[in-house]
């Protein structure tokens, strides 16, 4: 099997680095072929994309991606952006399904900004749809009207959009404890009405699940007043957005959180769910654990080697049990160590 490779900017090539050390230690029969993308993508080709990436990217069985994104491109025109190679990505590669688990390892339960009690034990998935909704919905632009500038964009869900991302969810409550919670706003929003609509539709086909609706500014305030109320949360591109950002801080650390992008045949591409953190890029102490989980993740769902994931998971747990912590996960009693040092414990443990 074939795995591309795509680093991309700030920390991300420092923490891709520690996952592939991971995937080797593991004996795993795979190729691993490394491409640029994002502003390093820019940098090679004057485009943040560049085909030859893509072209690997397509030709692979998963893609394992890093981070893109530096302050250096934000002046470029939009189509330039690092930002816009995820984007392509999503759209080229038909990945229309984002898996977040949001997980507190009993290690990490007083990382949390949240008290211990309400976010230990703590097991939420939240299902995102990816290529539709307002980031890509056409008509968009800045336009000038009566002599005043104005931006628009598109909020816009076909009905199959819908349909396909709800049974994501209700599968994946299946293998979980068999509850969806679906969260729109469609008190306000006509697109969020035949939201609500398909998915109670959908859920006739999966009586075994028991389906919700929630608002979606109720829904952020959940998640911090009692989190464990929920098993999966579905929802569209733009609050699924922001809310999985609100939920992996009940974890501890955005650098704990890894994800997985699904086509409909199984394919993915699997990254941490932070950015490429510009601000403490190069300094060798980014959290590599949610790229290694990443991996793990790309084990299981796209190179059928669910063994090899559980093992990679049980060494980052081993890990975080011995006590050594990168910055972001530090508190009073554990060991500080980099990005590199926590690399080689994760090696060493597998
Ligand atoms: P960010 O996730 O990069 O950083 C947010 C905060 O979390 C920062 O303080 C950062 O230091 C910290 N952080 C993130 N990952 C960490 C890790 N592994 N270990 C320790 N600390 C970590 O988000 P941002 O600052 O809003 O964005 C920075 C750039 O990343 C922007 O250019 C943005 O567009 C881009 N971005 C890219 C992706 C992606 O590649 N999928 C996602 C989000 C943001």
């Amino acid at each position: 099997m074939k795995v591309a490779v795509l680093a991309g900017d700030g920390i991300g090539a420092e923490i891709i680095a520690q996952a592939t050390r991971v995937i080797r230690k593991l004996g795993v029969s795979l190729e691993m072929q490394e491409a640029p993308v994002g502003g390093a993508g820019y940098e090679a080709a004057g485009d943040p994309l560049p085909a030859a990436t893509l072209k690997l990217a397509k030709e692979a069985d998963a893609v394992l991606f890093g981070a893109v994104g530096d302050p250096r491109y934000d002046t470029l025109e939009r189509a330039k952006r690092p930002e816009q190679a995820i984007l392509g990505l999503r759209k080229e590669l038909g990945l229309f399904a984002n898996l977040r688990p949001a997980q507190v390892h009993a290690e990490l339960a007083g990382a949390s900004a949240l008290k211990a009690e309400i976010v230990a034990g703590l097991d939420i998935l939240i299902v995102r749809e990816l290529t539709g909704d307002i980031y890509f919905g056409q008509p968009r632009g800045i336009r000038e009207v009566g002599g005043t500038r104005e931006g628009f964009d598109t909020m816009r869900y076909s009905e199959p959009e819908i349909r396909r991302i709800a049974r994501v969810a209700f599968e994946a409550a299946r293998k979980r404890a068999k509850r969806v919670c679906s969260v729109d706003k469609a008190n306000v929003l006509e697109t969020s009405q035949l939201w609500r609509e398909v998915v109670s539709d959908e859920s006739k086909n999966y009586k075994d699940v028991e389906l919700s609706h929630m608002y979606v500014d109720n829904c952020a305030m959940q998640l911090v007043r009692a989190p464990k109320q929920f098993d999966v949360i579905v929802t569209g591109n733009l609050f699924g957005d922001i809310l999985s950002d609100e939920a992996s801080m009940l974890t501890g650390s955005i650098g704990m959180l890894p994800s997985a992008s699904l086509d409909e045949r199984g394919k993915g591409l699997y990254e941490p769910i932070h950015g490429s953190a510009p601000d403490i890029a190069g300094k060798g102490i980014a959290n590599p654990l949610a790229a290694i989980l990443s991996a793990a993740m790309m084990l299981r769902y796209s190179l059928r080697a669910p063994e090899a994931a559980v093992r990679v998971e049980k060494a980052v747990a081993k890990v975080l049990q011995s006590g050594l912590r990168t910055a972001d996960i530090c508190t009073p009693g554990t060991r500080k160590v980099g990005t590199q040092e926590m690399g080689n414990a994760v090696v060493a443990a597998l």
